[in-house]
């Protein structure tokens, strides 16, 4: 019998539930979960304090040249999504701004950017027993993870979870601000030219617009179990 932990990608539209997801079942499965938008935020907070984005411009030279600079590391937290700090400082909270959001696809399509993360995701996971979630998990971070799953809900459905986590958090918004950031976000995502999103050959689509939270988790738990016995069986030819 093996014991191997597998390693999970999960890919999507922006405000699917991709991490919630991936969260609940690194909890049921004892493994890492790293939330990859939470690095691209990061560096895009990095950007807005050392003025290389103003108004609608992103110094994408500037950028580059201080990429040597940022420093991610993610900090576990007991039964919840592991913290990112930039350059030692907690900005879990700071990455999730609207003004991160606005700006962070922008970002994601500076090629050297996505290298240097790419690499440190690759090496977070090099062990097993990992579940990533973000847009290129499946198809370049881990082409060969056990399990891609691609995440799919209904574009009005994303706007008033998003909307009501905001509101929540204390943020002033508006459904069509938040939905407008949304549609240009999945825009910029699937059409740039490095690494677009795109559901990886092998993904399983869950298209959650009708499923509860615990009917989504325990539909990747099965599939989760379903990869794990496949394994045994190959194991023990
Ligand atoms: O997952 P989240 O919505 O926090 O991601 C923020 C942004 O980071 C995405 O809209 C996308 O532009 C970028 N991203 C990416 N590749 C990933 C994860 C996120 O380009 N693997």
């Amino acid at each position: 019998m093996t014991n191997k932990k597998i390693t999970i990608a999960i890919d999507g539209f922006s405000s699917c539930g991709k991490s919630t997801l991936a969260k609940e079942l690194a909890n049921e499965l004892n493994y890492i979960f790293i939330d990859s938008g939470a690095m691209y935020r990061g560096v895009t907070l990095f950007a807005l304090r050392n003025n290389l984005i103003s108004n609608t411009d992103v110094d994408r030279e500037g950028i580059i040249d201080k990429l040597a600079d940022v420093n991610l590391e993610f900090k576990a937290n007991k039964n919840d999504a592991p913290s990112l700090l930039l350059n030692g400082e907690n900005v879990a909270d700071e990455i999730r701004t609207p003004i991160v959001s606005s700006f962070v696809s922008k970002i994601a399509e500076i090629k050297e950017v996505r290298t240097k993360l790419v690499g440190e995701q690759q090496k977070m996971g090099n062990k097993g027993g990992i579940i990533m979630d973000g847009r290129d998990i499946g198809t370049v971070v881990f082409p060969s993870a056990d399990l891609k799953l691609f995440i799919t809900a209904d574009v009005d459905i994303r706007t008033e979870r998003r909307f009501k986590e905001l509101i929540a958090r204390g943020f002033e918004t508006t459904r069509d601000a938040v939905r407008e950031n949304l549609i240009k976000r999945d825009h910029i995502d699937s059409n740039r030219e490095e690494s677009p999103l795109t559901k990886a050959e092998t993904a399983i689509e869950i298209d959650n617009t009708q499923l509860s939270r615990e009917e989504q988790l325990q539909k990747a738990l099965d599939l989760v179990e379903e990869i794990i016995i496949q394994q045994r069986k190959i194991f023990m030819i």
